[in-house]
Formats: C-alpha cells, sequence, structure tokens
C-alpha cells in the first residue's frame, strides 16, 4: 500500500484521472457534435426529397392552368401529403396561420404519426425563412425530427410542410459511435495505466539517485556526484543545483582539511622556534652547573648568551601574539592617519642613517587613510628593519603617494634583492630566505607576515618585488580615508 504513496504512483493516478475527465469531456463533446451533425444532415435530405416531390407534384397537377386559390388548395390538400410520406418519413401541412390542414404517413407504425409542433414553431419557420428549418420534437414519447418547409405560390408563404422521422434511426449511429468512443477511451486508459508509471519512474529516476547521492555525501563520501540529465528540466536544475551543494560542502571540508593542516605546521613551527633558544638557555646552564668553580669571564659571556637568547624569545612570543591578534579577523581599532606626517615620524624614531642606512624620503603630502597607528607603525618597523638586515648600508627610499583610488606606503632598497625561489614565499609565516637562514642575521621568518596580516586587517594588500643583485622593492596599499 505504502508503494503507492510513492511520487511515482501519485503523479500515475493524478494523470490517469486528469486523463479519464478529459476523455469523458471529449467523449461528451463528441457525441453533441455527432448528433447535430446528424441533424443537420437528415434535415438537409428530408428538405431536398421535399424539393424533389414538390416538382414532381407540381408537375403531376399541372400548375400553368390552374387559377391561383385552386393552386394553394392542392398545397395544402391531403393528396400533397400523402406524396410526401414515405418509408419512415411521415409528413403534416399547416395553413399559413399555423393551423393543422392534414398529415400523412406510410402507416407501417404509430410512431411515425407526425409530432406536432407549437404554432409559434410554424409561425417562426414562415417569418424568418432559414435555409433548413429544422428542430427535434417528442410526440407520443418517441422522439422526432422535424423539418419545416415553407409552401409558397408565387412568393407569397400559404403555409407549412412538415417532414419528419423518428431521432431512433439517428440514435442508432450515435449509440455504435458512443460504444465505439467508450471502448476507445478504455483503451487509451489502460495503455496509459501500463506505460505511465514507466514514463514517470524513468522521469523521477534522477530523484532516487539524488536521495542515494545525499546518502553517501552524509556518510563522508564528499566525491560523490548525481548524473545531470540532459533535459534542462526542473530536474536537470535541481541536479546541477545539488552537484554544486556537493561540491561545496567538499569545498568547505576541504578548506577545513587544509587550515588544520596549516595550523599543524604552525604549531610545528612555532614550537621548533621556542625550542631553539630553550635547548640553548638549558645548555648554557647545564654547562655552568657542571662547573666547580667559575671564572667571571665566562659567567659574564654565558649570561649575556642566555639574555640574548631569552630576548630572542620574548620578541618570537610577542610576533606570535601580534600574529594572533590580526589574523584573528577582529577589526582594528582605527583612526585618521596622514600617511606623510606618519611615516616621516615612524623614519625619525628609528634613525636610519645612524643606523648605516642611506635613506631619502618622497612624501606625498596630504594622503590620509584610516588605521590603527600603532600596527601601521609595526609595518613600517619591519620593512625598515628587514632592509636593515638584508640590505646592509644601502639605499632605501621610502615613497608616500596615492594611486587609483589607494593609498600606497613604498620602501625601495638598492640591496641584493630577493632570490627568484624566495620571492613568492616570503610573506609566509617562519619563511627566512636562502641568506637568511642563518640565525646570526636572519629573524624568525615572521616580519613580512606580521605586515601582511596588518595591512590586509585594513582592508589592503602587501606586495614586493625585486630583480636579483637590484634591490627589493615592498609597497602597502590600503584603502583611502573616505
Ligand atoms: P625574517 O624574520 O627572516 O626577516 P621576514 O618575514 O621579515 O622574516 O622576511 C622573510 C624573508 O624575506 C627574509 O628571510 C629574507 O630572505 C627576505 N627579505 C625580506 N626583506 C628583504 C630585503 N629588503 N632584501 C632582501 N631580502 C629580504
Amino acid at each position: 500500500m505504502a508503494r503507492f504513496r510513492s511520487l511515482r504512483w501519485r503523479l500515475t493516478f493524478l494523470y490517469l484521472g486528469l486523463l479519464s475527465v478529459l476523455l469523458l469531456a471529449g467523449g461528451v463533446a463528441q457525441y453533441f457534435a455527432a448528433r447535430e451533425v446528424l441533424f443537420r444532415t437528415n434535415a438537409e435530405a428530408l428538405s431536398s426529397e421535399y424539393a424533389a416531390d414538390l416538382l414532381a407534384f407540381r408537375r403531376q397537377i399541372g400548375t400553368t392552368t390552374r387559377p391561383a386559390a385552386a393552386l394553394r388548395a392542392l398545397m395544402l390538400s391531403a393528396q400533397f401529403a400523402k406524396e410526401l410520406a414515405s418509408g419512415h418519413t411521415s409528413a403534416a401541412i399547416f395553413g399559413a396561420n399555423g393551423g393543422l390542414v392534414t398529415t400523412a404517413n406510410a402507416g407501417i407504425s404509430p410512431d411515425q404519426a407526425p409530432p406536432t409542433l407549437t404554432t409559434t414553431d410554424y409561425l417562426i419557420a414562415i417569418s424568418t425563412k432559414p435555409k433548413v428549418y429544422y428542430l427535434a420534437a417528442a410526440s407520443d414519447g418517441s422522439t422526432h425530427l422535424a423539418v419545416l418547409n415553407v409552401v409558397r405560390v408565387g412568393n407569397k408563404p400559404i403555409g407549412v410542410v412538415q417532414l419528419s422521422i423518428p431521432t431512433a434511426v439517428i440514435d442508432q449511429t450515435l449509440q455504435a459511435d458512443r460504444q465505439l468512443a467508450i471502448v476507445g477511451s478504455l483503451l487509451v486508459l489502460l495503455v496509459a495505466l501500463l506505460l505511465s508509471p514507466l514514463i514517470i519512474g524513468r522521469a523521477l529516476r534522477p530523484l532516487k539517485q539524488m536521495s542515494d547521492t545525499a546518502g553517501k555525501l552524509a556518510a563522508g563520501d564528499y566525491k560523490q556526484r548525481v548524473a545531470v540529465p540532459k533535459s534542462s528540466d526542473e530536474i536537470g536544475t535541481l541536479a546541477v543545483a545539488f552537484n554544486q551543494m556537493a561540491a561545496g560542502i567538499d569545498q568547505a571540508f576541504e578548506v577545513r582539511r587544509q587550515s588544520e593542516a596549516q595550523m599543524r605546521h604552525f604549531v610545528a613551527d612555532a614550537s621548533h622556534e621556542l625550542r631553539t633558544p630553550l635547548t640553548s638557555i638549558a645548555g648554557y646552564i647545564d654547562v655552568l652547573g657542571r662547573r666547580e668553580v667559575v671564572d667571571p669571564e665566562t659567567l659574564q659571556t654565558s649570561l649575556a648568551a642566555m639574555q640574548q637568547e631569552s630576548a630572542r624569545m620574548t620578541r618570537l612570543v610577542n610576533d606570535l601574539l601580534t600574529l594572533t591578534r590580526f589574523e584573528s579577523g577582529k577589526a582594528p581599532s582605527r583612526q585618521a592617519v596622514v600617511l606623510d606626517q606618519f611615516v616621516s615620524q615612524a623614519l625619525d624614531e628609528l634613525s636610519l642613517r645612524d643606523r648605516g642606512a642611506v635613506e631619502s624620503r618622497d612624501l606625498q603630502p596630504g594622503v590620509t587613510v584610516r588605521a590603527d597607528p600603532e600596527a601601521l607603525k609595526q609595518v613600517v618597523n619591519n620593512l625598515a628593519q628587514n632592509a636593515l638586515k638584508y640590505a646592509p648600508g644601502a639605499g632605501q627610499h621610502w615613497s608616500v603617494f596615492q594611486q587609483d583610488g589607494r593609498a600606497a606606503i613604498r620602501l625601495e632598497d638598492t640591496g641584493p634583492g630577493i632570490s627568484r625561489q624566495d620571492l613568492p614565499h616570503i610573506f609566509e609565516r617562519f619563511y627566512r630566505g636562502e641568506k637568511a637562514r642563518d640565525r646570526s642575521t636572519g629573524g624568525s621568518g615572521l616580519g613580512l607576515a606580521i605586515a601582511k596580516s596588518i595591512v590586509e586587517a585594513h582592508q589592503g594588500t602587501i606586495e614586493a618585488s625585486s630583480e636579483p643583485g637590484q634591490g627589493a622593492t615592498f609597497t602597502a596599499w590600503l584603502p583611502l580615508a573616505a
């Protein structure tokens, strides 16, 4: 029973119900149309018969010799009625006022007694003069088709001749027609009942496939997709949407997998970076602890080295905190910053010239952004520190300008530049260029990653370009203050 509640069967029954109603309505309409056609054809036949009989009768009585009154009397006579009645056809003649003059039938059965219409019918027939005036009329429990022909002498109507046949003759034809229609309709319904579940089932097959695939997706197989039917109907659209959803889920899980992998990498790198100074400090403590007497010089050197390592660790922890702060997606607290004044002050505080750099500035006045000044200062500092580290003694040209609706802070140095292998990776966390792997000069590989996260937290971008041997250029692009 539950089987018949499926969409497939519900659609089948709906379709069959609709088809039955349509067949029934079509059958009824066709029955009445056929009945009307048969009535008209028979009426036309009776009318032609009348015309032929009239002509024959007139010839027989010789119209030209008789005076009009005599002719009129003959035309309305029982003799004329008899001439007209034959087989199933009965005749009745009425006067110009609608009153019955005479009737006649072939006398085979009482059925053939002509039906009596209302006087109005005869009067209408006389006055309207349609081509063939006919109607169905009941007489003694049976129905007749009555055709009214107007009798004229000269052009003047003098009466009405009614020829009628029992409609039973017509009904026999209609009944055969009706039986044929019923058998035909039942056959059509049977074929529809056999074929529609197959056709509908076939059309709904992609839905079944989709529910199977959804089950597999739910079980964790995110690569599952459904075959998209060639037709661009609703099911085709649904299949496309389903696949898009499956791809979206797959992608979301892929992103999650990747970010988990990145997180694991990050934790591993950070632990590694922290372990190095800790191991170093532990080493010094171990050496000092093993000696019974430590000379002051060794103590001083060891303490200085430990201090250096702990400072390095503090820097690293601070860098990690900054990075997580800006990568957490929390919006920085912003205020209007006029870049030329801001960069100028930040560079002054760095005293680059005192640290060996050949510094020059080209700061376009009035370029304003909305930024967290502390964070922005760190971007300038990190770029400057890198140039000091990797391009010692080289030129540092700082510029501030506005281009394509954005503000830019740019540093061009004249140092050794960045190798082609390093360039795509320098903004990655813990990435150190080939030359920077030496721990004495290189940092932790977080400076540019921090700069990038700060600029991006301000809806900006940062880029680097370099031709090895010809210096490096770093540009931070920021949205202009409204
Ligand atoms: P680090 O802490 O090692 O300085 P950064 O993220 O600041 O890390 O820089 C990543 C790498 O980019 C550096 O190791 C270095 O190889 C390269 N780099 C950065 N700035 C410059 C520069 N001005 N000239 C040449 N190389 C640079």
